[in-house]
């Protein structure tokens, strides 16, 4: 059971969420009209980046940071461990309660599935431990540090998972509009669907995207993980080349 402290945090979160879905998305539906045209691409890409700038500064509630945080200690375990450092955490949406977290495992276990998401849904629903539980976790929140790759994001559409925090960007596999679009389309201020869209995956139409939670700390990790990698890279390339001309 949760601390009656965090309880608060986690209601903090569900009051503005409700105003939030509505009136941040019409430079999103505008972004994606763009992207219909790849002459526009360029534009899109600053629309997109405006948007998404946009959220991160609305989105943040003291429940969502507090979550974020514990899936950023994650994700800096992960990257102790040599892997990129992507960390999530499973909450159930009506007690706070954590109910599984992880951080990427595709280098520890050799297995290019066993991304952070992808983990938290296998241990949430293994740990319901009977036939057909795995839709207890249909009732959670999933915390993220990095934008879900296409094969997350069919796995949180296929658990129904109801509701996604995320921190930054996937410019190279994000599924919610940095490479493709997988979730339910944004909708316009009014509330509307861009009809122009894909419509949403018919068993889960509904799930809720917050964008850029904890976004800097995300992002930063990321950098710094793949800075320090480039200069192992280049420090193995020099080592491997003076070898070779010793021979
Ligand atoms: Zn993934």
């Amino acid at each position: 059971m949760m601390a009656p402290g965090l309880l608060r945090l986690r209601a903090l979160a569900t009051a503005p969420r409700q105003l939030r879905r509505h009136v941040r998305k019409d430079s999103a539906l505008a972004c994606h009209h763009l992207a219909l045209s790849a002459s526009a691409s360029a534009e899109f890409d600053e629309t997109c980046e405006e948007s998404f700038e946009e959220e991160k500064e609305s989105s943040c509630s003291s429940a969502d940071s507090h979550y974020m945080a514990l899936a950023l200690e994650q994700a800096r375990l992960g990257m102790e461990r040599g892997e990129v450092p992507i960390g999530a955490v499973l909450v159930d949406d009506a007690t706070g309660e954590v109910l599984a977290s992880a951080h990427n495992e595709t280098e520890t276990a050799s297995d290019p599935t066993a991304h952070a998401e992808m983990l938290c849904l296998r241990r949430a629903a293994a740990a319901a431990g009977r036939s057909g539980a795995w839709r207890a976790v249909g009732t959670a929140s999933l915390f993220v540090t990095a934008e879900p790759c296409p094969m997350c994001a069919g796995a949180i559409m296929q658990s129904r998972i109801p509701r996604v925090v995320y921190g930054c960007r996937n410019d190279r596999l994000g599924a919610d509009g940095s490479y493709v679009s997988l979730f339910p389309p944004w909708r316009g201020g009014d509330g509307g669907v861009d009809e122009s869209r894909a419509p949403p995956h018919p068993f889960h139409p509904n799930v809720d995207i917050e964008r850029g939670v904890s976004h800097d700390e995300c992002q930063e990790l990321l950098k710094l993980f793949f800075r320090r990698r480039r200069v192992e890279n280049a420090r193995a390339k020099e080592q491997q080349r003076q070898e070779e001309d010793d021979v």
